[in-house]
């Protein structure tokens, strides 16, 4: 079965070229809207025989949780059955909707709730831009666009899902679609340094993320599988090119753990890492979900950074939204599937 929010406006109007032209964008707008059939204003004959070839809402809100930062947090539910996650943040500059790419994910890092079963599934471009479509509907009127910035933070590994994320980039930023700057769009990766290398050919300026979570291989080898496959330095290379092509700034994200990455060595390993490159560093707390690792204190963490910025690193101590919500990667949908 064909799924229309695979599908750009002017591909939509070759798949309904035996209809009037402004059917097909009555079907392009109902996918932006989030809506399905029954929501729309098609002729109820165009609607059944379109049934039988198309899915027009790929996937529904199975729950929604609300913290009391007003964060809120989506379990979206797939034609499949399959959950996926989604979170919609409220912030000063705007809003943010951090969404998945993988239902579940293989990347097997230690403190991440979203690798706990494995992937399941790749979500597909339409499924992603799906999510968008029906979180925003939620959150506003679903003929405007109500948020500014998207992140790839959810479940998965968008770059282990590359083609589907790439494809969706295009859908998410085009002019008669949602029409996101790639500026607003960032991109979290654990670091797979082939993937980058292809990335960076394509020139979208978006923000690339990358997951450090450590200074030294033998460290992130014990917290991210990946490590074993690329060190540190090959990370580095590759963003240092990545910086080279686009001329943007890349993040990385450094979670601290107790005791693990959180040591003064670290603070002068990140700062010979970043060394000549632009980057910035985003330091999160641990948000436990249950194994061995521990939180570092957040005025541990307070402390940390502030080395870390007098050692001349651009550095930023992130607070935790929605940590009342299960607001941490795939952790909300590790509970539903426990409790099923
Ligand atoms: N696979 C991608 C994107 C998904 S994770 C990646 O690895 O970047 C998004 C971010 O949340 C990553 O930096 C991830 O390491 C972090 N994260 C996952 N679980 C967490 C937890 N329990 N506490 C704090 N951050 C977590």
């Amino acid at each position: 079965m064909k799924v229309f929010s695979d599908y750009t406006r002017s591909e939509i109007e070759n798949l309904l070229a035996d209809y009037p032209k402004f059917r097909a964008k009555q079907v392009f707008d109902a996918v932006l809207q989030g809506k399905d059939y029954e929501q729309t204003t098609l002729p109820k004959a165009m609607i059944e025989s379109l049934r039988e070839k198309f899915v027009l809402k790929p996937l529904t809100i199975y729950q929604t949780l609300k913290g009391l930062d007003g964060t809120k947090k989506y379990l979206l539910k797939l034609c499949d059955d399959n959950i996926v996650e989604c979170v919609f943040l409220h912030q000063d500059y705007g809003n943010t909707i951090c969404m998945s790419t993988q239902v579940g994910c293989r990347m097997g890092c230690k403190f991440c709730a979203s690798t706990t079963n494995g992937r399941v599934r790749d979500l597909t471009a339409g499924e992603m831009l799906s999510t968008i479509a029906v979180v925003n509907a939620d959150n506003g009127k679903c003929t405007d666009r109500n948020f500014t910035n998207i992140v790839l933070m959810g479940s998965g590994e968008p770059f282990d899902n590359y083609d589907n994320v790439v494809k969706w980039l295009d859908l998410i930023t085009d002019k008669s679609g949602f029409h996101l700057s790639e500026r607003n769009i960032s991109i979290s990766t654990c670091g797979l340094v082939d993937r980058i290398y292809e990335f960076s050919k394509l020139n979208y300026n978006i923000t690339l993320c990358v997951s450090l979570h450590a200074t030294e291989d033998r460290v992130r080898k014990t917290i991210m599988p990946i490590a074993n496959r690329y060190t540190i330095k090959e990370i580095i290379d590759a963003l240092k090119s990545y910086v080279n092509e686009n001329g943007r700034r890349v993040v990385f994200e450094y979670c601290l753990i107790k005791g693990v990455n959180d040591r003064d060595i670290d603070i002068s390993n990140l700062k010979n890492l970043t060394h000549g490159l632009l980057c910035h560093v985003n330091v999160i707390c641990l948000n436990p979900n249950g194994g061995s690792l521990k939180a570092t204190t957040r005025q541990e963490a307070r402390e940390f950074v502030k080395k870390l910025v007098d050692a001349g690193v651009s550095t930023t101590l992130r607070r935790s939204q929605g940590s009342d919500i299960e607001g941490a990667c795939g952790m909300l949908r590790a509970k539903t599937l426990k409790n099923k």
